[in-house]
Formats: structure tokens, C-alpha cells, sequence
């Protein structure tokens, strides 16, 4: 009988006790591999002792002060750190303790900025449906993820969701790529125009699709149509880069490989690399100087705000991605398991589609590759995929369910950097068993 939830009662879990590099040890001694990084975090793996040694420096000097009273050369560093690398502009660091909040604050600071500017009915965002953007109220109200809303409605009213950059399902026979994308891409001015452009706020988007569909990158073209209609209607174009950002896809920031700048960035997971929980939302000086020339103060903030053991992780992370070029290493590594993915299952019968960037890939699985029919829902293919493969010592992330009407089978890999190449024959043997078990 276990006393903490969310753990299932019903289900017994082994106890994680160690790490060691990709692997995860539980009590009983089997070690697992990580192939999904416990959803895109541990970029790292699990044992860097230079992250825990710069994490306890901090406990040793000062484990937390009140940003109300102090900053920390930790978060002053973090921040230098990710302005020195973040695309285009955005030069002012917020940061949180995780995706949601980063999300919460980038909501927030584009509303208020409206506001400053003498725009208070520029409230609405526009959000895709097939997405995800996180579990506290605004976020789940942004995210287009049916199942994970439906039991709290009734949600934050002033959002809209517009179609996501889908090809696979949603390209249309007769039209490019790069039609398909400027369609898609033109729903969001439809929405506008259709809502009023004094009425919309943001748009906000994950560069790679992750939590619901299973790392699905736009179509070339597809961003910088967003960027032009965002800019044409006065709309912040917010990027969430919670799950695809930090070195995941082979670029350090995800919206690099679509050439698009936003005006508001949210990074989390992949920060902290599982060391710590921190998240960070940037912004432009431009959107961040209407809030100070206005009210002077960005009306949001939580108790953990900058914490210093926190944004220690995330220096220590940073400088670790920079320094040891692991960015260009999870685009190498990236190229092999996706090849290794290809070669195993290309041509699977029930695996229609493999796709991603770096070493955030997924594989979507179908009933028909012909028709792209999925599996009936009631047969939770992904959840028994997951189970067999943590039977079998690998840890994947399935995700599935009804979105927005539509079933789907996908399973996310999403490896700690650190992956070596004779780890991709495992982990692709594992996942190839589990799959037949699955559909045993
Ligand atoms: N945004 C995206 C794109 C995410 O994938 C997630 C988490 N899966 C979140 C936000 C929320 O992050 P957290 O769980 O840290 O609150």
C-alpha cells in the first residue's frame, strides 16, 4: 500500500535506487534502458557527477534566498548562459520550476503586455489542437489534448485551437509539402480574422509536436508562414519548447531548424536534465520594456522563482551541452537510431510512420499502412508496448488516445545524449519484441 499519489495503487512499481549512465536500476537490480529520457528530461543520463557536484556547491553556500530580496550568480549566469545562445532577439530570462509554469508566465506576460500597451481586450490565445502545453489551468486550457481537459472544464474561455502541422495524417495528395504547410499555416489568420485582431493575444505552438503525437516536426515553411501572420496582426508568436527544446532535436533551441525567431520562448525538462526541476520563459527586451516602462513590475511570480540550487542544474546543464558539443551529438546519434529505426521497421506493417529530429523521434503505429487506419482504442496498443517493453528492460513513452476525435497508436524515443551506438541495437531489439508482443 503506497501513501503517495499519482501512483496507481493498483499497480505495483519496482523503486528506482540508481543510475548509471542511460540506465536506470531499480530494486530488484534490473537495469533499464532510458529511451525516453522520462519524457525528453535526462539529456545527460543519470549518473553526471559534475551536475550533482555543482548542485551541492550550491546547497553548501546557499540553498535558497527570496528573489523578493536576492539574486544568485547561479541564475545571473543560467540567464547570460541562455541569453548568449537563444535565437534572435529575446534577451530577458524568467525562471520557473517546470514546463507548466513556464507556460503559465509566458501566457501572462503576453496578456500583460497588451495591456501596457493599452490593448487590455488583446486576451485570447490561439493554440493548435494536438498539442500539449502542461497540466496547470492556463496551460491545459492552451493544450488541445481532449481527454487530459475534458474532466476539468469548464477551461480558461479565451483560447481557440486551429489545426497542427500534421503531414502524415493531413497532407493532401494533390499539394507540396510546402502548400500543405502555407494551408495549414493560414488557418491561424482565418482565426484571427475571424475573432478580430484586437481580440487575440498570442499564438503559441511546439516547434516539434511531443507529448500527444510523438515528435512531429511543421513542414518546411510552415513557422515562418506563423511568424509573417503573427507579425501582420500584432500577435506574439510564443514557442514552447518545454519537450523539443535544449539540444533534443539536434539544434539547442528546436525553432532554429525552422529559421523562426518568436517574441516568447518556454524551456524546461531537458534545463534541468532530471537534476533538478526548472523551466524558463524569454522574452524580447521590446516586450519585456512595455511592462517596465508601464506598470514596471510583471505581475506573476511564484515562491520558487530563480532558485539557486535549481538554476545551478541548469548552468552546470547548459555549459555541459555547450562545452561537450552534445548538441551536435544528439543530432549524430539523432541520424543513427533514426537510420536503425528505418532500417528495422520501414517496412513493418504496422508501423506507418517514423519521424523527428535529433534524438527526439517517434514511430506511429496503424492498423493499415495503406489506409492509415488505426488500432481500435480499446485495445491500448501503446500502454501494452510500454508494459512489454518495461518488461523487457526498456523504458519508451507511448501516447495515444482519443485527441480531438482522432485515435492514435504513437511511442516517443527521446534518449539521454550520452546514447552510444551499441546501445541503438538494444534498444531497437527491445522495442522491435515489445512491438510484436503488443500486437501478439
Ligand atoms: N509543454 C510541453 C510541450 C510539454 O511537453 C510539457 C510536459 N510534457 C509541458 C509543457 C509541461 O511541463 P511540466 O510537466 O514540467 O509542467
Amino acid at each position: 500500500m503506497t501513501h503517495i499519489f499519482p501512483r496507481h495503487t493498483a499497480m505495483r512499481l519496482p523503486r528506482a535506487v540508481s543510475g548509471d549512465g542511460c540506465y536506470i536500476i531499480d530494486d530488484s537490480g534490473k537495469r533499464y534502458l532510458d529511451a525516453s529520457g522520462g519524457a525528453a528530461v535526462s539529456c545527460l543520463g543519470h549518473s553526471d557527477k559534475t551536475i550533482t557536484e555543482a548542485i551541492k556547491r550550491q546547497l553548501d553556500a546557499i540553498p535558497f534566498a527570496h528573489t523578493g530580496f536576492f539574486t544568485s550568480e547561479a541564475a545571473e549566469d543560467l540567464a547570460d548562459l541562455l541569453i548568449a545562445h537563444a535565437p534572435g532577439d529575446l534577451d530577458r530570462v524568467y525562471l520557473v520550476s517546470g514546463g507548466s509554469e513556464a507556460v503559465e508566465a509566458a501566457i501572462k506576460l503576453a496578456r500583460q503586455y497588451h495591456l501596457e500597451r493599452g490593448e487590455p481586450s488583446r486576451a485570447r490565445i490561439i493554440a493548435r489542437r494536438q498539442s500539449y502545453h502542461g497540466n496547470t489551468i492556463g496551460a491545459l486550457s492552451a493544450g488541445g489534448n481532449m481527454w487530459r481537459r475534458e474532466p476539468f472544464g469548464p477551461l480558461l474561455v479565451d483560447m481557440s485551437h486551429i489545426a497542427p502541422c500534421y503531414a502524415y495524417r493531413d497532407q493532401r495528395d494533390d499539394e507540396s509539402a510546402e502548400e500543405y504547410g502555407r494551408r495549414v499555416a493560414d488557418e491561424l489568420e482565418t482565426e484571427i480574422l475571424a475573432r478580430g485582431p484586437e481580440t487575440i493575444a498570442a499564438f503559441i505552438a511546439e516547434p516539434v509536436v511531443g507529448a500527444t503525437l510523438g515528435a512531429v516536426p511543421a513542414v518546411p515553411g510552415y513557422f515562418a508562414r506563423v511568424r509573417e501572420i503573427c507579425a501582420r496582426y500584432g500577435v506574439l508568436l510564443i514557442l514552447d519548447e518545454v519537450m523539443c527544446g535544449m539540444g533534443r532535436t539536434g539544434h539547442l533551441f528546436a525553432c532554429e531548424a525552422d529559421g523562426v525567431e518568436p517574441d516568447i520562448l518556454c524551456i524546461a525538462k531537458g534545463l534541468g536534465a532530471g537534476y533538478q526541476p526548472i523551466g524558463a520563459t524569454l522574452c524580447s527586451a521590446a516586450i519585456y520594456s512595455a511592462i517596465e516602462t508601464g506598470s514596471g513590475l510583471f505581475q506573476h511570480g511564484h515562491t520558487y522563482l530563480g532558485h539557486p540550487a535549481a538554476a545551478a542544474a541548469g548552468r552546470a546543464v547548459v555549459s555541459a551541452l555547450v562545452e561537450r558539443d552534445l548538441v551536435a551529438r544528439s543530432r549524430d546519434m539523432g541520424a543513427k537510431l533514426d537510420a536503425a529505426l528505418r532500417d528495422r521497421f520501414g517496412q513493418h506493417p504496422h508501423v506507418g510512420d517514423i519521424r523527428g529530429r535529433g534524438l527526439f523521434l517517434g514511430l506511429e503505429l496503424v492498423a493499415d499502412r495503406d489506409s492509415k487506419a488505426t488500432f481500435d482504442p480499446a485495445r491500448k496498443l501503446n500502454a501494452t508496448i510500454k508494459k512489454a517493453a518495461f518488461a523487457r528492460g526498456l523504458i519508451c513513452y507511448p501516447m495515444g488516445g482519443t485527441i480531438d476525435g482522432r485515435h492514435g497508436d504513437h511511442i516517443l524515443l527521446a534518449p539521454p545524449f550520452i546514447l552510444e551506438e551499441a546501445q541503438i541495437g538494444e534498444l531497437v531489439d527491445k522495442l522491435a519484441g515489445a512491438i510484436e508482443d503488443g500486437l501478439a
